[in-house]
């Protein structure tokens, strides 16, 4: 239902986390005619590198292919600090003048398209004073990330409510958690564990991680000494596209060798796992996974520092890796399987993500509620059989962003192709009903697995989503926009009612 008194922009994008901030960037600079606003729930660009405060926050992937293709990453870190981030984001968006286009503390609930209009309504909220508002708009992009943000996963660990101890998660880590001098247990092996234990024990803390089985680690040097070269030597731009070819072609490489001979890289990641710890240190039980490298993320370690944490520790001692599964909290701490007891003053829930699709926004296409698990991915950026929406979602097994880039491209091709053309509307349509389907999502990891079943799944040709830069590129920046499967029509005449 169209309201015609309502404000009507050409795109809304709702989102502005790093890829909401660089499709309005792509925006901008491409189809500078076109009215636009990022909607953004909360108070602060950043989205994710903004909610996570724990100690140690950090990226997993080297700046130089996380960062746009369009800004440069300067710092000497490659790996960086999540205040570091947000200073390039807020850089970003000073520098190309985007600020005024974000509308902060706008959370949008529900939006409507109607093929009549050929235009989405967008009912939006204001977080802080619940008022209900309403615009319209052409096409939606929905740069809403993956997970809530409400809240991360948190399981129901048995006797949770006797521990007297204090329970945290990371992504809501009190502000004034002082841990110096208290023992904290991580439960946890994944990235962010990975990223708190040497954290917390440059803190003063004495740490345990507790996992329920290991994970894959590899080491990076938090400073990348080639791209400090190529700085020194080069100009900035051109420094910044040879270091971000490099990675991008090493980051490939290694995964493609970890799918390919998940035997000899598991043994050569455990055996380098292995060298930076403790002579006699029980890697086969705390360092080995039962799975191939990549069915789950590999975990990054800058400079080695949570092997650090391990074989030398902090000022309260050297942090301990558990591998057990958790029989129960008691008033002291946890009791484990095995019937070990770890005392603990603070339980660190490093258990992950809650994940979500497209922001949980309610979406209707011409008055028919539509659910993203009945519908397949479109070269990963529209969704079978529902107009003018397009969402960004990057890499799982490379730096996100360097996804962010191709699909806001692709985004504003077609945007200039139905202008050009005179359409008012492109829809992608699956023309073959047995084509077989699976998850958009391929990660085996718990997290994946719980929600996976309400994302949107991925089929064959444009249908697939692509997890390789060189294939998506030439799909998405070269490839012509009208393929024959998305389907483009002008303005229909607007029923009298
Ligand atoms: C701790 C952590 C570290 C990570 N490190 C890396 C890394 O090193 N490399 C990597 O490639 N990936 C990493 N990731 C994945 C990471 O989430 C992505 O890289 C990237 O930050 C996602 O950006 P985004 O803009 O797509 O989504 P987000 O950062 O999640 O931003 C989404 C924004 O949309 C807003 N929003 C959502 N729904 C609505 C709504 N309905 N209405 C209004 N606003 C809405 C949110 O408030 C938020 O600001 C990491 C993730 C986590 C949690």
């Amino acid at each position: 239902m169209e309201h015609l008194d309502a404000e009507h922009l050409d795109v809304v994008i709702v989102g502005a986390g790093i890829s909401g901030i660089g499709m309005a960037w792509h925006l901008r600079q491409s189809l500078p005619h076109k009215s636009f606003a990022v909607l953004e729930a909360r108070d602060e660009l950043g989205g994710t590198w903004d909610l996570f405060r724990y100690p140690g926050i950090r990226s997993d992937s080297d700046l130089h292919t996380y960062g746009f293709g369009f800004e440069p990453w300067t710092d000497d870190d490659s790996i960086a600090s999540g205040d570091k981030i947000m200073r390039y984001l807020h850089r970003t968006v000073d520098d190309n003048d985007l600020g005024g286009r974000i509308r902060f503390g706008t959370h949008v609930d529900r939006i409507e398209w109607s093929t009549p209009d050929a235009r989405w309504t967008v009912h939006t909220r204001d977080v802080a004073s619940g008022e209900a508002t309403t615009l319209t708009c052409s096409w939606v992009v929905a740069t809403t990330g993956y997970f809530r943000y409400d809240h991360g996963h948190q399981p129901e660990f048995p006797g949770a409510d006797r521990f007297r101890g204090q329970l945290v998660h990371p992504q809501h880590w009190p502000d004034d958690l002082d841990v110096a001098g208290k023992r904290v247990v991580v439960i946890g092996s994944g990235a962010t564990a990975v990223t708190l234990v040497p954290a917390l024990t440059d803190l003063g803390a004495q740490v345990t991680m507790l996992q329920r089985s290991p994970t894959y680690y590899m080491m990076l040097p938090r400073q990348d000494p080639v791209a400090k070269l190529l700085y020194r030597v080069l100009p900035t731009e051109k420094a910044y596209a040879w270091t971000r070819g490099k990675n991008r072609r090493t980051a490939d490489t290694f995964y493609r060798l970890c799918r390919a001979r998940p035997d000899m890289m598991k043994r050569w990641l455990v055996k380098t796992a292995a060298r930076h710890l403790p002579e006699g240190y029980d890697v086969a039980r705390h360092f080995t996974p039962q799975y191939g490298p990549w069915d789950q993320r590999v975990c990054f370690v800058p400079n080695g520092d949570f092997f650090r944490a391990i074989s030398e520790g902090g000022a309260a001692g050297r942090a301990t890796v558990v591998t057990d599964t958790i029989d129960t909290f008691t008033e002291q701490g946890i009791r484990l399987t095995s019937g070990a007891e770890l005392d603990a003053d603070v339980v660190v829930s490093a258990t992950g993500l809650h994940l979500q699709a497209l922001g949980g926004i309610h979406t209707v296409v011409d008055g028919v509620p539509m659910h993203p698990r009945d519908r397949l991915v479109y070269k990963s950026v529209m969704l079978s059989d529902v107009p003018n929406f397009a969402f960004v979602f990057g890499y799982t097994n490379a730096s996100w962003t360097l996804k962010v880039d191709l699909v806001c491209e692709w985004v504003c091709r077609c945007l200039a192709l139905m202008d050009r053309l005179g359409y008012a509307e492109a829809i992608a349509v699956n023309d073959d009903p047995a084509m077989p389907t699976k998850p958009m999502l391929e990660l085996d990891a718990g997290y994946v697995r719980r929600a996976v079943g309400d994302f949107p799944k991925q089929g064959t040709g444009p249908w697939s989503v692509e997890m390789h830069y060189e294939r998506d590129r030439r799909r998405l920046r070269h490839d012509p926009v009208d393929d024959g499967v998305l389907h483009f029509s002008r303005a229909r005449a607007r029923v009298a009612s």
